[in-house]
C-alpha cells in the first residue's frame, strides 16, 4: 500500500488528505523535508504559489524535491502547485523548483470571478470525461520534448501534463467528488516502486 505525502505549508493539502481517504489511500501531511524519505510520493496542493514557495524555501524543501524528483520520486502539483514545478513562469515571480519542462502562465484565465468548470477527456482517465475546477488557473504554455500532454481545453489551452515521474494539474481534483485523478497518481506511485 503506498503512502502519498501532501505538502502541508498553505494551500488545501486538507481537501487533498480527504480525497485520498476516500479511496483508502493513506496519506500524511508533510512539513518538514526530513518527511519526504518516510513517503512513496508527494502532492503539492492549490493555493497561492508565492507563499507555496516562499515557506518551501524557509523550511528548506527546495533541494530535496529537486533531488528526489530527478531520482524518479513521484510528484503531482495542482494549480499553485504546478506553478511550482515549473521550470519558467511567464510572470517574475515566484522562483519556480524547475523540477518539470513546462512553461507557466500564471492566472491565465483573469481574476477569481472567472473561475469555471469544464468537462475535459484526460488520457489516462477512462469511463468518461472528468469534471475539471479551475479557480485563478494557471496554463501550461509551452513543453518540452519529453512532456505529455493529458488534456487540454477546447481552446487547445494544456492543462494535464506528466513527464515520467511529475504530473501536473491546472484544476483542482481534489474539490469535486471523483477521485479518479487520486488513483491515477496512486498508480503512478506504484509502478514506480
Ligand atoms: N492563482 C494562484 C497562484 O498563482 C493559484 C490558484 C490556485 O491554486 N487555485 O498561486
Amino acid at each position: 500500500m503506498v503512502r502519498v505525502g501532501v505538502l502541508a505549508v498553505q494551500g488545501d493539502f486538507i481537501e487533498h488528505s480527504h480525497a485520498l481517504k476516500r479511496v483508502g489511500v493513506e496519506s500524511v501531511e508533510v512539513r518538514l523535508p526530513e518527511q519526504l524519505d518516510s513517503v512513496d510520493g508527494l502532492i503539492i496542493p492549490g493555493g497561492e504559489s508565492t507563499t507555496i514557495v516562499q515557506l518551501i524555501d524557509i523550511y528548506k524543501f527546495r533541494d530535496s524535491l529537486r533531488a528526489k524528483s530527478s531520482e524518479g520520486f513521484p510528484i503531482w502539483g495542482t494549480c499553485a502547485g504546478m506553478i511550482v514545478m515549473a521550470s519558467e513562469l511567464t510572470d517574475k515571480r515566484p522562483d519556480p523548483l524547475k523540477l518539470m519542462d513546462i512553461v507557466v502562465t500564471r492566472n491565465a484565465f483573469g481574476r477569481q470571478v472567472d473561475s469555471f468548470e469544464a468537462d475535459i477527456d484526460v488520457s489516462g482517465i477512462n469511463d468518461g470525461p472528468f469534471r475539471a475546477v479551475f479557480i485563478r488557473a494557471p496554463i501550461v504554455t509551452k513543453v518540452g520534448k519529453k512532456v505529455k500532454i493529458l488534456a487540454e481545453l477546447d481552446n487547445g489551452n494544456a492543462v494535464a501534463v506528466q513527464q515520467n515521474n511529475l504530473l501536473a494539474t491546472a484544476f483542482h481534483p481534489e474539490l469535486t467528488n471523483d477521485s479518479r485523478m487520486h488513483l491515477l497518481f496512486a498508480k503512478m506511485i506504484e509502478d514506480s516502486t
